[in-house]
């Protein structure tokens, strides 16, 4: 069920700006509003699912090819030496966008990234 309130069907409606790096037909990516590293980027499903397992697995396919395209661009431009892919389910793993995402991490030496903490 696609929510009025949801931020992240705004942004996939273009009803909400957000700087959009890659499209597919069912998903958009575009980069987090509080980037934990420069080019963090969300990946998201263009229709409304809380969490992965609300996705079908037909999906599968495309997200994959969407998570490749966007990590091997941040590595191609040089924002990344290596990446994190991140996908918190449900408040208590950290999830606070109840819109199913995945985050792309820049990775570079000596970061100070802490991912599990
Ligand atoms: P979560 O904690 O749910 O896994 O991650 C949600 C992410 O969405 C956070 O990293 C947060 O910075 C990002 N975010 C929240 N609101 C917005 C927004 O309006 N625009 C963009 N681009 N990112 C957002
Ligand atoms: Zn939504």
């Amino acid at each position: 069920m696609e929510s009025e309130k949801c931020i992240f069907c705004k942004i996939a409606r273009r009803d909400l700006d957000a700087n959009i790096v890659k499209e597919s037909d069912n998903f958009i990516a575009f980069r987090d509003a509080n980037p934990v590293t420069e080019g963090h980027t969300l990946i998201i499903p263009k229709k409304h699912f809380v969490t992965l397992l609300d996705m079908p697995n037909k999906l599968g396919e495309e997200m994959l090819k969407i998570v490749k395209g966007v990590s091997g661009e941040l590595m191609d431009q040089g924002l990344a030496d290596g990446f994190n892919v991140l996908n918190n389910n449900l408040e208590v793993a950290g999830q606070s966008v109840m819109h199913a995402h995945v985050h792309i991490i820049p990775r570079k030496e000596g970061d100070g990234v802490k991912i599990f903490h």
